[in-house]
């Protein structure tokens, strides 16, 4: 059984906090796409834990873990990241972590290149969280990167490197004339800290292949919201790969299989890092107490999150890119505290109402409609069954359910692995 997680917004869904829960049934997880450019929260009894790179699934004893071929991988990250999990009693071994031998290593001039374009372009900037994630995609389809398995053969990496150096250079000393990257210095980077991985580093699709012939549960984490794949989200300030479901099995490693069911993560209300068009965006002090309340501060930067009501339209968009099969929403328990939920219902563009999520230069034009619920007033973090909400948040359950047409199989109302309702 394939199943995939997925964002239906623009990330920061409570994806990680899921993924923690369901992976408890899964055999394997998988990431599938991007690297420590975002962040997954997860509190469990163990602690909270905060991962950029590793599957969530790390945080259960039995789940075997994998690093998908779609990564991009920052290795000093990585050894530190896992560094920080065993610190806090996580183990992590060969044999509960798996990376591709295809998976692209992102290097220190990736971080570089993405800081110097950050900065050359000042006021215009993109948002880019900084970690060499365009860049080193970039590179990828330029062809011009190391891969995992490279690590496995250290006499032919020299070699390779300077090949690639001597190309960056044109870029990063030529270009942006800033000092060369220097060969020595990226190799004893590679060494020590790939050195760590090398025997993580596995065809995961043999891997994968064999466990679901055996039957084995396989699921798929993505990292972003739908709204953030590079070829379906609101380009260009997407990521710079995709996280869409589809793309699930290719970014994993085994392109041949078809995905079971897709479980979309959906958020009560809305949030979004970075620049880009956010039609739903509060502002002021409705802005400020939502995003207090739902603690909206990116995992991976610390960045305040901007945030908005709940977005139909771009909900809806998201549930249909992602082809969800059905939805658990998150974060319910944030809006207790409202008198009026406010509800961004439709888009206006040129005097007229949209009834489809727009992308493009229509995006950038299109002015929210709200409208606004009544609220319940109480602390709905206890709650264990559909019954057990007030009225309000029911309809309001039901509400988004039947705008974005398709069934709310969970509701989250806390934070912590078990404050959750399982509505079938
Ligand atoms: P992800 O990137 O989609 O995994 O989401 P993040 O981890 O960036 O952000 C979600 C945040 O909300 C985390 O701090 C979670 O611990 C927290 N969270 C998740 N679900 C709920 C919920 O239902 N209620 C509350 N109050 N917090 C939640
Ligand atoms: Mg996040």
């Amino acid at each position: 059984m394939l199943t995939a997680i997925v964002g239906i917004n623009w990330g920061d869904e409570g994806k990680g906090r899921m993924v923690d829960l369901f992976s408890q049934e899964y055999d394997v997880v998988c990431r599938y796409q991007g690297g420590n450019n975002a962040g997954h929260t997860v509190v469990n009894d163990k602690g909270k834990f905060i991962l950029n790179l590793l599957p969530s699934g790390i945080l259960n004893e039995n789940t075997v873990n994998v690093m998908g071929v779609g990564m991009v991988i920052d290795l000093q990250h990585l050894s530190e990241e896992t560094g920080r999990l065993r610190a806090g009693g996580i183990r992590i071994s060969p044999d509960n972590l798996k990376i591709s031998d295809k998976a692209t290593i992102c290097m220190p001039y990736h971080k570089l290149l993405d800081v110097l374009e950050e900065d050359r372009l000042a006021d215009k900037k993109f948002g880019s969280t900084r970690r060499g994630i365009a860049p080193v995609y970039a590179d990828k389809y330029y062809k011009k990167t190391l891969r995992m398995g490279d690590l496995l053969h250290p006499e032919t990496l020299r070699e390779k490197l300077e090949g690639i150096v001597e190309w960056k250079n044109l870029t990063v000393a030529n270009g942006y004339g800033h000092a060369p990257v220097d060969v020595d210095e990226t190799l004893a980077w590679l060494l020590k800290y790939g050195g760590e991985f090398k025997d993580y580093i596995c065809d995961v699709s043999e891997f994968l292949y064999q466990a679901e012939a055996e039957g084995k549960k396989i699921m798929f984490e993505a990292q972003l919201g739908a709204l953030r794949d590079i070829d379906y989200g609101i380009f260009p300030y997407t990521s710079s790969s995709s996280s869409i479901a589809a793309y699930a099995p290719i970014g994993a490693g085994v392109p041949g299989l078809k995905l079971t069911n897709t479980v979309g993560i959906i958020k009560a209300y809305s949030s979004c890092v970075g620049e880009g068009p956010f039609t739903c965006e509060l502002f002021g002090e409705d802005g400020d107490k939502l995003r207090e309340a739902g603690g909206e501060y990116g995992a991976a930067t610390g960045r305040p999150r901007r945030v908005g009501g709940f977005d139909v339209l771009a909900s809806g968009y998201g549930v249909r890119v992602q082809g969800a099969t059905s939805l658990a929403l998150t974060k319910l328990d944030v809006l207790s505290y409202l008198d009026k939920i406010p509800v961004c219902v439709g888009y206006r563009l040129n005097g007229e109402r949209l009834d489809r999520f727009p992308l493009g230069e229509n995006l950038k034009h299109a002015e929210p409609i709200y409208e606004s619920f009544d609220g319940w007033h109480c602390d709905i973090s206890g709650c264990r069954t559909f019954e057990d909400l007030p009225k309000e948040a029911r309809d309001y359950v039901r509400f988004i359910e039947e705008r974005v047409g398709c069934p709310i199989q969970y509701v989250s109302v806390g934070a912590e692995r078990e404050a959750y309702i399982k509505m079938f």
